[in-house]
């Protein structure tokens, strides 16, 4: 049967899309088609940038103490939703029903940070800075923005930018991912029922060439992006040629280094979820574990045990703990990448490769995998796998450890586990990356911290979440300002 092909929605209405190219939305745990997703034109983006542009003039002048009060409805609506979206997530994602109910609390917690926006954007002020003379600084919107995402988060990711940008008054257009766009269509239609005027908020499907429209257009003044690094590089090098404000989230490749004297039980536990957790589709799973000294053999039998007995398939399935990989072509790769391990010399100590899933047989799955010995140098120690994968390698040293995490390309998420204060402040001060954890696997910033990242993991200055969205949606604007009180001029010559 042909599916329904997803409309966008425009100023404040759903409407068919227009473009003649369109790619199927497939559940990757079955391979059924879901849904067709239309590759926008350019025209198509234009509609959305002018209708988010003549929103934005009486949207601005909305006073944020109301612009907020959406907020609060909207995060009424994804609560009494919650359920729905999870399933929606699951469905097009893959990823376990609990997995995607954490993705989506994650994301309402941003609704709930900008909610705040009264207190968070004001600016700061200096009476009398020389006689009569004072000084402000005012944040105001910087106009028509729009976010890029990725398909490993399809709620979680535009709920990182939507809430901020509008608290902020400015008006919004989202292009979701083309592999997950039905979670962005159920997000909207309850955003369609909160009363914003048509033009706050829109949303346009597509891949790259209604990406380059959105880089191209003059009205779009920044540009927020979350994705690989390829893409990432050339998302911040097109909008910044084009005038734009860009953030940039970029690709991971996380190490964890495991010290002898780390808690091994909650080590193993908290390793084989960022590795395997989200089938290691997610920018801070680890996929490299790096133990010093005498750490090597308990934590190898102990990861051997948590990946073997890890239960792999549908992600509704309420027993299941991990579910496929996206596409065919992710499988088809990630599966090469372990083949390449091996020839690389790695040893094959769980073989996750073609498993058979009762039930799911035509599903994109790859069980949990570890190559054990990879040498640092080789490609499948420093390629982004995004996959159920997870390498071993074992040093002498936290010293040797962290030079590694520091010359590694990517510098998204890095993490230790040790029972040392030393340790792990040494490993705090010294570790080049975003996202730290201390006996932490994933080390994902709540909403009210900014989403960080380093190197070839982040291309801007002003990260996702907590007071930097607050930054990069909001122009800074200062005032210098003279009010001669003349009734309280000294009078000259009177009598
Ligand atoms: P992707 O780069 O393939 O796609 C991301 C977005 O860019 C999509 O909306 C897509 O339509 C668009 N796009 C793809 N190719 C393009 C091109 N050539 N020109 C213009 N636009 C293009 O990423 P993905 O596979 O959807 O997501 C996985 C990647 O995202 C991983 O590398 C992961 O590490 C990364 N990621 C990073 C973070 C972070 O915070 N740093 C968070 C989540 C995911």
């Amino acid at each position: 049967m042909q599916q329904a092909v997803l409309p966008n929605y425009v100023a404040g209405e759903w409407c068919s899309a227009k473009s003649t190219e369109f790619l199927d939305v497939h559940n990757p745990a079955t391979a059924e088609t879901l849904s067709r997703v239309p590759l926008s034109t350019r025209e198509e983006v234009d509609a959305a940038a002018q209708a988010a542009s003549l929103a934005f003039e009486e949207w601005r002048r909305t006073p944020p103490t109301e612009r907020i009060q959406h907020l609060f409805r909207l995060k009424g609506l994804l609560e009494d939703n919650f359920d729905e979206i999870a399933r929606t997530i699951t469905q097009e994602c893959g990823k376990t029903l609990s997995e995607s109910k954490g993705e989506l609390r994650r994301g309402i917690e941003n609704v709930e940070v900008a909610a705040g926006i009264p207190s968070l954007m004001m600016g700061y002020n200096l009476e009398h800075i020389a006689p009569g003379i004072d000084e402000f600084m005012i944040r105001q919107p910087v106009g028509v923005v729009a976010a890029i995402t990725p398909f490993n988060f399809p709620a979680m990711i535009p709920l990182w930018f939507l809430p901020y940008a509008i608290a902020c008054g400015n008006t919004f257009i989202c292009k979701p991912s083309e592999k997950v766009p039905i979670s962005m269509k159920v997000v909207f239609d309850l955003i369609d029922q909160l009363g914003l005027p048509p033009g706050v908020v829109n949303l346009i499907n597509g891949s790259k060439h209604t990406v380059d429209a959105i880089l191209q257009h003059p009205v779009i003044r920044a540009v927020s992006f979350v994705g690989s690094s390829a893409v990432a590089k050339y998302i911040y090098s097109q909008a910044t040629a084009h005038g734009k404000r860009v953030q940039c989230g970029g690709g991971a490749k996380n190490p964890i280094i495991v010290l002898p004297d780390a808690d091994m039980e909650m080590t193993t536990r908290s390793v084989a979820d960022s590795a395997f957790g989200c089938a290691g589709q997610r920018c801070l799973a680890t996929s490299v574990v790096m133990t010093v000294g005498e750490a090597a053999n308990t934590f190898k039998e102990q990861i051997v045990e948590a990946a073997t007995s890890r239960k792999v398939g549908y992600g509704l399935d309420p027993e299941v703990e991990m579910g496929p990989v996206i596409t065919a072509q992710s499988k088809e790769r990630v599966q090469g990448l372990i083949h390449k391990g091996v020839s690389e010399g790695a040893q094959l100590l769980v073989d996750g490769r073609n498993p058979s899933i009762h039930g799911c047989e035509r599903g994109n799955f790859v069980r949990p995998t570890i190559l054990n010995n990879v040498d640092p140098c080789s490609e499948v120690a420093q390629t982004e796998i995004f996959g159920p994968v997870l390498s071993l390698t074992h040093l002498s040293t936290v010293d040797e450890a962290i030079q590694r995490v520091n010359s590694a390309a990517y510098g998204n998420m890095a993490c230790l586990f040790t029972s040392s204060g030393a340790a792990a402040r040494k490993f705090r001060y010294e570790a080049q990356v975003g996202n730290l954890g201390i006996n932490v696997g994933v080390a994902a910033p709540m909403a009210f911290f900014p989403f960080s990242g380093f190197r070839e993991s982040f291309f801007g200055d002003l990260h996702p979440q907590g007071r930097d969205a607050i930054e990069f949606y909001t122009e800074k604007k200062v005032v210098v300002e003279r009010w001669p009180d003349l009734g309280l001029q000294p009078s000259r010559g009177s009598a």
